[in-house]
């Protein structure tokens, strides 16, 4: 059984439409990142301006693709069992989210609420109706890290006790830049981390294109989880070498990302351990989560 525990549904944040009949990722930037297992030969840290456009670009149109019918296709295609759905509000809600998992156990919707909204009504819908976690995302949600909104948020989801996943790296995801995306530096996020020490935090991508501020604060705080997408094998063994086998969870940012690389990475890293393997790729989430 394979979880993936980092996945999207429809996600129309602004220059994107959905468009369910395409089925195929795009082949350019992105997609040379992948089959280079997420190994960047060109730049460090994150792209020179040229770059970011097309991956912004591209990106956009990898979003379009995000619908049920895509998702569950994708997942048979790759022997996933089930998938973690994240919504981002106000472009994605969890209502919108609980709709489209109805009748469906293979998707497990997570929570997301925007402070403009009733957000304290909202989250107790979404968690009373089956939602399994909580998903923010800063930079397209435009909160700072340290906004005290994101304290309130968090006292009040914990009661709960289910994970909060975080979008965490640097990218500005529009075409003409917006100038959010140093809402998304993950070392923002420890005094956030630090007064929740009871509530499991997943750092989503890992920090992105700055793996050792995330892996840093997972030795720093025992509440940390680092989720594997665009990660290559290297910093994925070690995240494990850090923050041990049961703070690794394998994600892929489907549609953003073929799930198939970032599977393959797990593969590699977990070897013959067939404990690690099951770890990484379902029980890891699956015990945040409950079941
Ligand atoms: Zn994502």
């Amino acid at each position: 059984m394979i979880v993936d525990a980092h996945t999207h549904l429809e996600l129309p944040i602004p220059g994107v439409t959905p468009d369910p009949s395409r089925r195929r990722p795009t082949h350019m930037l992105m997609w040379a990142y992948e089959v280079m297992g997420f190994r960047n030969p060109l730049w460090r840290g994150e792209p020179p301006e040229p770059a970011r456009v097309l991956i912004a670009a591209e990106n956009q149109l990898r979003l379009s693709m995000g619908s049920k019918e895509n998702l569950l296709r994708i997942m048979d295609r790759r022997g996933i069992s089930r998938a973690v759905v994240l919504p981002i509000a106000p472009y994605s809600t969890s209502l919108q989210y609980l709709e489209k998992c109805r009748g469906e156990p293979r998707l497990i919707p997570f929570a997301s609420v925007h402070p403009q909204g009733d957000w304290e009504k909202d989250l107790e819908y979404a968690m009373a109706n089956g939602c399994r976690g909580l998903k923010i995302h800063p930079i397209l949600q435009r909160i700072p890290p340290e906004s005290p909104f994101l304290f309130d948020l968090l006292e009040a989801f914990k009661r709960y006790r289910k994970p909060v996943v975080f979008h965490t790296g640097e990218f500005d995801y529009f075409v003409p830049r917006d100038g959010y995306s140093s809402y998304g530096d993950v070392r923002r996020l420890e005094k956030l981390i630090a007064a929740f020490p009871d509530l499991p935090i997943i750092l989503g991508h890992m920090g992105l294109y700055y793996p050792e501020r995330a892996l840093e604060l997972a030795r720093r705080h025992e509440n940390v989880y680092l989720e594997t997408s665009f990660q290559p094998l290297r910093v994925v063994k070690e995240a494990l070498r850090v923050a041990g086998r049961e703070r690794v969870i394998f994600g892929s940012d489907w549609p953003e990302s073929d799930p198939a690389f970032a599977l393959r990475i797990a593969r590699k890293a977990a070897g013959d351990d067939v404990d690690l393997w099951e770890r990484i790729t379902s029980r890891n989430i699956l015990s945040l989560i409950g079941g």
